[in-house]
């Protein structure tokens, strides 16, 4: 299990946590940003194959000014985030840089399908791209752009989509959640619907015999100690944020060694070294 960063984003203070502002008074208004954070993409090593959890930022986001929409929706963008990706922060350059070639990368998992996720979409047409049914209705909807869901950098020609709904389980070490996705039905990797952040929102826990098991939260959270505390991010529809978050924090009481991966933690990456030295709790 690896991560990469695929450059680096500065957000708004009331974004990290929602403070009781509404989003669209500070969006409109804040000064400050927050950052740089990450934009991870975790790699995992399954015996079926290399499978992506998030792709990252396009590079070219930074380089072609017609990356992003115009107008009031380009306002709303550049208002709520700022990227920095180098040149050789590319998905297929910062994979070599850590000994993979992106050619082998089989299937993709995406949290949801905001622009700093869905950036290696264009260097994966050759991988099958998982994402949440519901996510995916999302596009249709109007105003999807102002939602930060732009079309035209996800439903590129050549994709591979498999579109998932969670089925119901009967794991009880899975409990609360009800009802799961098996990626490949072995148990080891297992999609948890925690909407909130986007409707068809999805964390990956990564279960293994030899290490602490590992939850990829997507943007649930930015900070893992926000999320123990129960804060939720000041964007998404909060009330299914707060669920989600119980939710995680009850799994996380059931399996006391779980490592919680945001994508944007700054923590994420060294929390993920420490837990690929660690031995499992006993008795899992
Ligand atoms: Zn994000």
């Amino acid at each position: 299990m690896s991560v990469v960063s695929t450059g680096t984003v500065y957000i708004r203070p009331q974004h990290l946590r929602f403070d009781g502002t509404p989003p669209l008074w500070w969006l409109l208004t804040s000064r400050r940003w927050i950052g740089p954070l990450p934009i991870n993409a975790f790699l995992i090593e399954h015996a079926d194959g290399l499978v992506l959890f998030d792709t990252g930022q396009d590079q070219t986001s930074v380089t072609d000014p017609d990356y992003f929409p115009k107008g009031f929706t380009g306002l709303l963008n550049r208002r709520l985030a700022r990227f920095d990706v180098a040149p050789d922060q590319t998905l297929t350059a910062r994979l070599a840089g850590i000994g993979y070639d992106i050619a082998d990368v089989h299937t993709v998992v995406l949290s949801h399908l905001h622009i700093d996720h869905v950036g290696g979409l264009p260097e994966l047409r050759h991988a099958t791209i998982v994402v949440s049914g519901e996510e995916r209705r999302t596009l249709e909807r109007p105003f999807a752009e102002v939602n930060g869901l732009m079309r035209n950098h996800i439903m590129l020609p050549g994709l591979r989509w498999q579109l998932i709904t969670p089925q119901p389980t009967d794991d009880p070490s899975l409990t609360p959640f009800t009802d799961v996705h098996d990626l490949f039905g072995d148990g080891s990797l297992v999609l948890l619907p925690t909407p909130g952040h986007t409707p068809g929102s999805l964390s990956l826990l990564v279960r293994r015999p030899d290490c602490p098991p590992l939850l990829m939260v997507g943007d649930l959270t930015f900070d893992v100690h926000l999320m123990e505390s129960g804060q939720v991010p000041g964007l998404g529809q909060r009330s299914r944020s707060r669920e989600s978050t119980r939710k995680v924090n009850i799994i996380r009481q059931s399996h006391p060694d779980l490592v919680i991966l945001p994508t944007h933690d700054p923590e994420a990456s060294a929390r993920l070294a420490v837990a690929e030295q660690t031995k499992p709790a006993s008795g899992r």
